[in-house]
């Protein structure tokens, strides 16, 4: 019976409106119900508690509301929050808060696991279930949004998409997320505070340069040349370096922003000088900054941190070609809330995840 039932959030305001004019219902309605939905993020339609119980009633013979709840908060010793969201069909992502001085950053789910098998992560070891809807997304940022205010008094500032799962690969409804996130009837918070990462999906990277919405973009390169990269990332067989260079090539040019170069450091595979000259070589004449990242470690990779020595060292050498470089240290190690690290461990149990 419920399953026949439409989800009013797949519903856009002009639809709703659209719906609530056939009932002959005032037109405020339409942005009082979008409001319970998306801002105050309501999950019953008897909490709707300026709508007549009428209505109410007709909206809940009508449709469901399926909304993203959170199922557990833990939080780090180092003021990390990580949040086990669960979807309405009790399939489980998790999403982080990251409190940073005077930031509060979210990041963020695209997909239930993920298709793409980086040998280095720990989302990767889980299959790609499905695709998270546009709500869901925007569902993920609202709630972290309301942790950030019950436990720091403090809205978001920024939002990443460097949670599980791959973003361009759903990227209609990454688009569509960010585009409600960003909107005055959803957030209003601006694109300049999103990244969207990726492991580098070409022709998609070249479609995001293309949006109206400027997001910045952040690229998962962690390997130089073809060659090693693709031991570690397969999906460098379909988007090899060179490709990619292009791709933020194409991004640079048409959206005038500088994309960020993600570059986890592993012991003894990619943090020699050799690699860094490699890394010196792909961003020569590219407008971007790199980020070298703490490794976390997950276990049965076989991978593990390169040394802080060697972390500063790989930057000093990047710096004296006069490349824009940043050590960044992880966060929520403790959790596993870090980079990578997102498996659901502590979550449901998820028979269908196996
Ligand atoms: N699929 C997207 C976003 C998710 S991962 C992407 O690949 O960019 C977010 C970042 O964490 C990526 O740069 C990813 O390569 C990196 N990462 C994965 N495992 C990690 C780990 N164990 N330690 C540190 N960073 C990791």
């Amino acid at each position: 019976m419920l399953a026949a039932l439409k989800d009013i959030r797949k519903l856009n305001l002009q639809q709703l409106q659209d719906v609530l004019k056939l009932w002959h219902e005032p037109a405020f309605r339409a942005a009082q119900i979008y409001e319970w939905l998306w801002q105050k993020h309501i999950t019953q339609f008897e909490d709707m508690r300026n709508i007549p119980k009428l209505l109410r009633q007709k909206l809940q013979a009508t449709f469901v509301i399926q909304a993203v709840q959170i199922h557990e908060t833990q939080c780090s010793h180092d003021g990390t929050l990580k949040c086990a969201m669960r979807l309405f069909d009790n399939y489980v992502v998790e999403s982080v808060l990251i409190p940073e001085g005077p930031r509060m950053t979210a990041c963020i789910s695209s997909q239930v696991g993920c298709s793409l098998t980086c040998a280095f992560c720990a989302t990767g070891k889980l299959k790609r279930m499905r695709n998270l809807e546009a709500d869901e997304i925007f569902d993920q940022v609202a709630l972290v949004n309301e942790e950030a205010l019950r436990v720091y008094k403090k809205k978001l500032s920024n939002i990443v998409f460097m949670g599980m799962g791959e973003p361009l690969l759903n990227y209609k409804a990454v688009i569509e997320a960010i585009s409600k996130i960003c909107s005055p009837q959803g957030m209003g918070i601006s694109p300049q505070r999103i990244t969207v990462s990726t492991a580098g999906v070409q022709k998609m990277i070249k479609q995001l340069a293309d949006e109206s919405l400027k997001v910045h973009l952040a690229l998962s390169l962690h390997a130089a040349t073809d060659e090693k990269r693709n031991t570690v990332m397969p999906i460098n067989e379909t988007n090899s370096v060179t490709a990619l260079k292009s791709a933020l090539q194409y991004y640079i040019k048409t959206s005038g922003r500088r994309p960020t170069l993600e570059y986890v450091m592993l012991h003894g595979f990619n943090d020699q000088p050799e690699d860094a000259r490699d890394l010196i070589a792909f961003a020569r004449g590219l407008k971007t900054k790199i980020n070298l990242i703490e490794y976390n470690p997950v276990a049965e990779t076989g991978f593990t941190a390169s040394s802080r020595n060697r972390m500063h060292a790989f930057a000093a050498q990047l710096q004296e070609q006069g490349l824009i470089c940043t050590i960044r240290r992880s966060r929520g190690k403790d959790i596993d809330a870090a980079c990578g690290q997102l498996a659901n461990r502590n979550a449901l149990a998820q028979p269908e995840y196996k």
